[in-house]
């Protein structure tokens, strides 16, 4: 078997202050599988800057030109979001021929040094190899508490995510291929990779503290990336929201019975107004809950059905 040439995926969005470090990392691990024979030469880094607004761009510009193209790179028009970003990636770098694909944080938080375990794995026939965090000790608490729920509810939902799971993988060119009939707006990565089948295999990593540079999730953006991954992946809350309607209209059915026998069979008096309200607002709660859920459905619906492009691309170097 030849050896591969390998394309290292990097999305970013304001990133001037961890690139720097990233390209030099990058460069010597590059250099140092090349000369062992683990990768072919051709092997390249490819940036994918999404809407940056500090000097991220022209330092990718700047490094492309002092490495004479081993450096690469996309420029999105604006801000589309790291999911974006990274299928971009993929899809576009994919034209330089690349064998398979590592997909790593600007911010390198993500051990580099296990680069060289991803091809081992790759070169023993996997098409997958999933990044795994060992632990959450960088992450806040708050970070913590709601990664943990999300992927526990992912798993009772049906949807069969690792836990700890991230975007730190490789993926050969077959998978990116079979990737691109995916024509979905909002993918959810982890999800995906998942459902595609094909040799999967894992390789374990530790989370360093960020160097340079701060997070660029806000806790909005991590939201919707979740409801995303479960609006896309699981029909489990929709199917959820007509058993709590049938539960509460037998309730609500029960309590009618037994308000006519009280009527007549024990001539007691209705016992309050409490009572009424407390159920009345229940009712209500629980009603618009569940217009919630099918808006989150339908949301996810409208903007499939626009199928406007992923990203826009407006320059590239190579
Ligand atoms: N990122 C991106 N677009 C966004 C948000 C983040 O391309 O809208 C990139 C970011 O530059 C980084 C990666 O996604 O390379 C992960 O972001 P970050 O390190 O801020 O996330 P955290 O490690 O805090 O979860
Ligand atoms: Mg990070």
């Amino acid at each position: 078997m030849k050896n591969p040439i390998l394309s290292i995926i990097i999305p970013c969005l304001n990133e001037e202050d961890s690139i720097p470090y990233t390209v030099s990392s990058l460069l010597n691990i590059l250099k140092e599988l090349e000369q062992t024979n683990q990768i072919d030469s051709n092997s390249f880094i490819f940036f994918v800057n999404d809407g940056s607004n500090d000097k991220t761009w022209e330092l990718i510009q700047k490094f492309n030109k002092e490495t004479n193209g081993k450096i690469k790179g996309i420029k999105f028009s604006r801000n589309f979001g790291n999911q974006k970003a990274i299928i971009a990636g993929l899809f576009e770098a994919d034209k330089y021929n690349a064998d398979c694909f590592i997909t790593v944080d600007a911010d390198l938080q993500q051990d580099e040094n296990k680069i060289r375990e991803f091809i081992e794995k790759y070169k023993n026939g996997a098409k997958i190899v999933c990044g795994i965090r060992n632990d959450r000790k960088t992450d806040g608490i708050i970070k913590k508490i709601t990664a943990l729920t999300f992927y526990k509810f992912m798993n009772i939902l049906g949807v069969n995510i690792q836990i700890n799971h991230s975007d730190y993988r490789l993926v050969s060119r077959e998978v990116v291929q079979t990737l691109k009939n995916f024509p979905e707006t909002n993918l959810f990565l982890r999800g995906i990779f998942n459902e595609l089948g094909y040799k999967k295999d894992y390789v374990y990593f530790d989370v360093k503290p960020r160097k340079y540079g701060k997070t660029k999730f806000s806790f909005f953006q991590l939201y919707s990336l979740a409801l995303n991954g479960i609006t896309s992946f699981s029909l489990v809350p929709l199917r959820m929201v007509t058993v709590v309607g049938f539960i509460m209209a037998l309730m609500s059915f029960c309590l009618g019975i037994s308000a006519i026998i009280d009527y007549y069979v024990f001539h007691s008096t209705v016992s309050g107004w409490a009572t009424i309200i407390v159920a009345i607002g229940f009712i209500c709660g629980i009603q618009i809950l569940c217009l919630g859920i099918i808006a989150e459905y339908l949301g996810q619906l409208f903007q499939e059905v626009k199928s406007r492009p992923r990203y826009i691309i407006e320059e590239e170097i190579n």
